[in-house]
């Protein structure tokens, strides 16, 4: 690989997502931010005085005097990171892939498209496969899931492949950064739980059917189990905490589920790519783990944190999960995703 690093454009780089994807990309050592590009209102100011910077590190300083450009395909570099609210991303991410972009998208609106990979480097890298399917020319979408889904997918993968699944129920506590900048109010927030999130819980039943799906034909064949989600907002910063149910095809044991989880290793970890966990599962022993404040940044924020297996009364198993959501359920997850890429030689 070229020791040169690729330059990369972030659209919606003030938001949330945004602001993770120029944190996490400081000192990258494939990819470098060259360019930053948001809504009309923050077009034409320097990035430090547009943004409102909410992130634990201080603005890494070769973006800070950066001028926010529009989000129009006429930007130098190929490979973008869309961080867009999802009311215009649909749109102008197919605009920059019509024009030979790489597109790597946070947004929903082009999940199940499908031609388009819902792309999870541990679980389907074989999915990238469909990129040959797009309209877009020399161009490409590739999404990466809801920041909930991603969790969930990474705990019942190995799962699936060893056990086989026939149903799942799962009940979600979401931090506040996924619902973005500024977010929910805090006389809406404090002392409470929001038992309702917009979308959120069509999008845990239906995304992991198609990431957990086989490529096959130039086209994906869902997982056929059946999912039932209840998502709720919670007053946590950031970290998405999972109580799920599973009903196995196959008998088995704590042990044997703990095994896989604990064996689980796969493509980004063969190849070492820089964002990759060293493991993508960790299971806790302690009877109160997983927790939000302690375990959301367990390996580099990029790993599930997984406790509490226990069987249950009306499914087979319970567990809890905990994953973090702007870095593996956002930006962290789309960088990996392009690391991929480059590492397959899909990024020229
Ligand atoms: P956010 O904080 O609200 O940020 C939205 C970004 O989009 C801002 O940079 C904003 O720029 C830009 N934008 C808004 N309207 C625009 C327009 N008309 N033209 C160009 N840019 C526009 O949202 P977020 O939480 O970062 O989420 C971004 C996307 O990622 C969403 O689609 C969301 O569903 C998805 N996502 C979020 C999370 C999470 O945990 N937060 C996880 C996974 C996926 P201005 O500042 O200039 O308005």
């Amino acid at each position: 690989m070229s020791s040169e690093k690729t330059p990369v454009a972030i659209l919606g780089a003030t938001g949330s997502v945004g602001q993770r994807f120029i944190q996490l990309l400081d000192n990258h050592p494939w990819f470098e931010v060259k360019e930053v590009a948001a809504s009309e209102k923050s077009a034409g100011k320097k990035y430090k005085e547009a943004v409102n910077w909410i992130q634990s590190t201080p603005i890494p300083g070769k973006v800070s005097d950066l001028v926010i450009k529009n989000c129009k395909p006429n930007l130098k570099s190929k490979l973008i990171f869309s961080g867009l609210d999802s009311s215009i991303a649909g749109e102008v991410e197919a605009a920059f892939a019509s024009k030979g972009y790489y597109v790597v998208s946070n947004s929903k609106n082009h999940r199940m498209d499908n031609d388009v990979p819902l792309l999870v480097p541990e679980i389907n890298p074989e999915h990238l496969e469909l990129i040959k399917q797009q309209k877009y020319s020399k161009g490409c979408i590739v999404t990466i899931p809801n920041c909930s889904a991603i969790g969930l997918v990474l705990a019942l993968k190995p799962l699936v492949d060893a056990f086989g699944v026939e149903q799942v129920s799962v009940v979600t506590m979401q931090g506040l950064s996924g619902a973005g900048y500024p977010g929910v109010s805090s006389l809406d927030i404090i002392d409470n739980v929001i038992p309702f999130i917009g979308g959120e819980e069509a999008k845990m039943e239906s995304e992991p059917l198609k990431i957990l799906g086989k490529y096959n034909n130039g086209g994906i064949e869902n997982l056929k189990i059946k999912i039932s989600a209840q998502c709720n907002r919670v007053a946590v910063m950031d970290g998405h905490t999972e109580c799920v149910q599973v009903k196995f095809k196959k008998k088995t044991s704590v042990e044997e589920i703990k095994e896989v989880w604990e064996n689980f290793s796969a493509e980004p970890q063969k190849l070492k790519l820089p964002s990759a966990p060293e493991n993508p599962i960790h299971y806790f022993e302690e009877i109160n783990y997983p927790q939000p404040r302690i375990h959301r940044n367990i390996d580099k924020g990029m790993a599930v944190a997984i406790g509490r297996l226990r069987e249950d009364t009306l499914f087979d198993y319970k567990f809890v999960i905990i994953s973090h959501n702007t870095i593996r359920g956002a930006a962290g997850g789309a960088i990996l995703c392009a690391e991929l890429m480059k590492s397959k030689r899909l990024i020229e």
